[in-house]
This record gives structure tokens, sequence and C-alpha cells, in this order.
């Protein structure tokens, strides 16, 4: 097949300060940056793209997504009697929609049926367009916890392993454990630890065997610290929970030691967060008590990434572009960091760090073009021009069409 050129953009690369001034040529031959710069041999035999100025940044990387989970389906009963070919059906249009949106990487953490890493392989052969996915299957919860529903629901030692080793078993990527209580399960507390750090021991210890990170679901205080002690390498959500709510039980003591772990908060911010205002347009007592967190977090050197729980009620699968400004506003993030916890950064929690999330030579051709530079507002994402995801073409609006050999 030709290669493919991207001519006359200007790069951010996923980790600078700033976008390149200069139009440049991307390279791009099989799923691989090719080569990057001025020469003129770089759109040489080559199918091009002309992109009249459009900035390229790397793909978007949303951490925490749930594919086959139905944004408009409020309880989870209602989810789980949907009929598995229409999931499916369901979920190829919610992958479409992500990568048309520059999503190009996304975590999945957590489903019943396993149907999302089927999808995840034919994505990856080729078959069908979409974000390139890391799955995590059933999470490893307690018999009544939170989205035991699922499947995961483990009472003693041994059934964690079960769990655990049934996923592998499956071809997980990553296991997920609900470390704490949900908001969207009834039977459980969100304030509340669900296991002690003998049974988190043990979940790490399954999944090491198997070679698999741990991404722990915590709301609970208590839960993000047992977490983090037993290893886990992501922690969700993170909202420092007590009783009284979320952002109620920061603990600087427990960050100190995540920092000393080297681990990532995903921050499952959502584009419904920026609505938390009252009626005079002021932050609500939760926006104070977040910020307040994640400030928290980034004095004491938690590095944060980019995620939106997409698939729970309300969260659209591609709502990352436009959660992201909210995330940086919650955040203290200049647009450029919170650009770098959704490619760069994000991309090195996952354990792709030498693979996606930078334009560089050599990494994954998982590439957005927008209209604006991003690093000056975020909103240029929502103006997509063009978007390559594993050198594939996923999208091209027409004013960017500009194919032939020269
Ligand atoms: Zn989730």
């Amino acid at each position: 097949m030709l290669p493919l050129a991207l001519t006359g953009v200007r790069i951010w690369d996923g980790c600078s300060s700033e976008t390149t001034r200069e139009r440049l040529t991307i390279r791009i031959h099989g799923d691989r940056i090719a080569g990057v710069g001025t020469a003129p041999e770089l759109a040489q035999e080559a199918h091009r793209v002309e992109l009249d100025g459009a900035v390229v940044l790397p793909g978007l990387i949303d951490a925490h997504v749930h594919l086959t989970l139905d944004p408009s389906i409020r309880s989870p009963d209602e989810q789980l009697v949907v009929p598995s070919d229409e999931v499916v059906r369901a979920m190829e249009v919610r992958a479409l929609r992500m990568v048309r949106a520059g999503v190009t990487t996304a975590r999945d953490l957590g489903g019943g049926r396993w149907l999302e890493f089927n999808l995840r392989d034919r994505i990856l052969s080729g078959e069908i367009p979409g974000p390139r996915l890391l799955c995590a299957g059933q999470p490893v919860t307690t018999p009544t916890g939170h989205c035991h529903f699922w499947g995961g629901g483990a009472g003693s030692e041994e059934e964690i392993r079960q769990v655990v080793r049934r996923q592998i078993d499956r071809g997980t990527d990553w296991v997920k454990v609900m470390a704490s209580g949900g908001v969207m399960t009834r039977e459980s507390r969100a304030s509340d630890a669900q296991f002690d750090a003998v049974s988190m021991g043990i979940v790490l210890e399954e999944a090491n065997r198997g070679g698999r990170p741990v991404a722990a679901h915590c709301h609970a205080t208590s839960a993000i610290r047992i977490a983090s002690q037993a290893g886990v390498r992501t922690v969700e959500h993170c909202s420092w929970s007590s009783p009284e709510g979320f952002g109620t039980a920061l603990d600087r003591e427990v960050l100190r030691d995540m920092a000393r772990r080297e681990l990532w908060i995903s921050a499952t911010v959502n584009p419904g967060w920026g609505r938390r205002y009252d009626e005079q347009g002021r932050p609500t007592p939760f926006v104070h008590r977040m910020r307040a967190c994640f400030e928290a977090a980034r004095q004491e050197c938690v590095p944060l990434i980019a995620s939106t729980d997409a698939g729970i009620p309300g969260v659209e699968h591609d709502a990352l572009p436009e959660a992201l400004p909210v995330f940086a506003g919650y955040a203290g993030f200049e647009p450029v960091e919170a650009l770098r916890a959704a490619t760069s950064e994000s991309a090195n929690a996952l354990g792709l760090g030498k693979d996606t999330g930078r334009v560089e030579v050599g990494f994954r051709a998982d590439l957005l073009a927008v209209g604006g530079d991003p690093v000056m507002d975020l909103s240029a994402l929502r103006d997509v021009r063009c978007v390559v995801a594993a050198g594939q073409k996923a999208l091209e609006t027409p004013s960017a069409e500009n194919s032939g050999r020269l």
C-alpha cells in the first residue's frame, strides 16, 4: 500500500510546550510514523492529504471507558438485558464515533460478557474502524459489591484467584478491581473499601503472575490507600470519599505514598462536571472540594491522566475532547498539561509510552489534525480535520482531501 503523507501541518508532539510554527510533512508507512520534516521527499510516492496549517497532535487516549454500556440507559438492570448481538452492533458505532472524534486509544475497564475483547481484536486486525483497545473484562469485586452483576464477585481468597485467572484466560490486557463500592450499585457504598489489604494483595499477586497491570476503582480514601499499597498501577476516580461525599476525606500522607510508588490517578472527569455550578454560576462545594483534591495531587507529584468513564449514564463514548477543558479547569491545568494527560502521559500509564502518544518517527501513527492550536485553546479539539489510527485514515473532512501521487 502507498505510504500516507500529511502535508502542510503544524505539530504538537505530545510533550513539548508549544506547537511548531513552520509547516511540515508527516510520512506514514504501514502503522508507523516514518518521517517528519520539511524535505519534499517525505510527500513523494504517497497518498497525500493537504491539511493547510492544521495542527497535528497525537491521537487522544481515554484511559477509562465501558464500550458495552449504553449511556442513555440509567439502570444497570436494564443494561444487562440488552441482547448481545444488539450490544455488539452498538459497540461498533461507539468505536467509530470515538475514533472520528480523535480518540485513537482507549482502555475499557469492565463489562460482563467479554464482548469488548472481540471488538478489540476486530479493530486490531483492521476489520472495523475504532480506537486501539486495552480491556479488563470482569472486574474483581465482592459477591454483592460494586458491579457484581458483571460476574466478577469473589468471597474468598480462592475465588479472587479464580476471577483474575478467568480474565487472563480470556485474554485480558488489564485486571480491574473494585477497591471500593460505587455510585451505581445499590448494595455497595462508595465510601467503604470492599477488600482488606490481604485480599487486595491476592488480586495483585494473581494479576502479576499473569503479567497484567491492575487498575483499581477507588472512591473511599481507605480503598485508595489499600489499593496503592498493594501495587496497582492506576487509581480510578480517586475521589477521596467519606460518607459525607466526594472530596471530603483527602489524605496527603496517602498521596505522598502514591507519589513514591509512581502510580497514576485516572480522574474520570466527564463533561457533566462542567455544569456543577449554582443558579448564579458560582462553583458548588463539590467543585471546590474536587479542585482541592486535584491540586493536592499535583503538589505531591502524583500524575493525573484523562479519562471519562464513558458509557455511564449521560457520558457518551466520544466525550473526551469535550471533557478535557473541564478536566483542565478542575485540575488547574494549562491546556498543554491537559493534552499531555490525554496523550504521552496517559500512554506511559497504560504501558504504551514507547509506542503511542507522541508524534515522533517510529511511533504508531495515531494522529489527530485539528483546525486551531489546542495548546492555546483546548476547544480546537472539537474542530477535527483528519484522524489517522494505526496508520489508517479514520476520518478526513472534504476540505482536507487532496490525494494523488507526486
Ligand atoms: Zn468505570
